[in-house]
């Protein structure tokens, strides 16, 4: 099995077996600008693919009362999103992203209460003015947010 050469990776110290993600780069880039375009709010948008790889991210707006401080996806994106995967002309959804502009690299109280807990990947992206971005990936399990490693690799 050819060995793959990732672009960017983390692997969560609290690991115990969780699946590893791979994210394609232009995903990664796209959830990386969205965050940086939306500061001082936080970015948002869905993530299109199979299984355990991020092929593609939406941004979508943010239309939360109080976007500098919680996200919350157009509604009508996410519906047109999950029409096209069961149409088959659409990538499956497997979860979602929103940005951090304080930088929390982890979900904050509000993310861990508004968890549908269905399995679903998030990806938090931590973005900060002073440049030290930091992408995290998360399983939104049965059992609260499970961090999984994750590797962006090219195409
Ligand atoms: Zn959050």
């Amino acid at each position: 099995m050819e060995r793959r050469r990732c672009l960017a990776s983390a692997t969560p110290s609290s690991q115990t077996g969780s699946m590893a993600l791979t994210i394609s780069q232009p995903a990664h880039a796209i959830m990386l600008a969205a965050a940086h375009r939306a500061a001082p709010h936080e970015a948002c948008g869905l993530l299109l693919g199979s299984a355990s790889r991020i092929e593609v991210a939406v941004p979508t707006t943010n239309v939360a009362p109080d976007p500098a401080r919680h996200f919350e996806i157009d509604p009508a994106a996410l519906i047109a999103a999950h029409r096209a995967a069961r149409d088959g002309s659409g990538a499956q959804v497997i979860g979602y992203f929103h940005s951090h502009p304080n930088g929390l690299a982890r979900p904050s109280a509000t993310d861990e209460a508004s968890a549908a807990r269905d399995g679903r990947v998030w990806v938090i992206v931590a973005a900060t003015n002073d440049g030290a971005d930091a992408i995290t990936c998360w399983r939104d399990g049965a059992d609260g947010f499970e961090p999984l490693s994750y590797c962006v690799v090219q195409g």
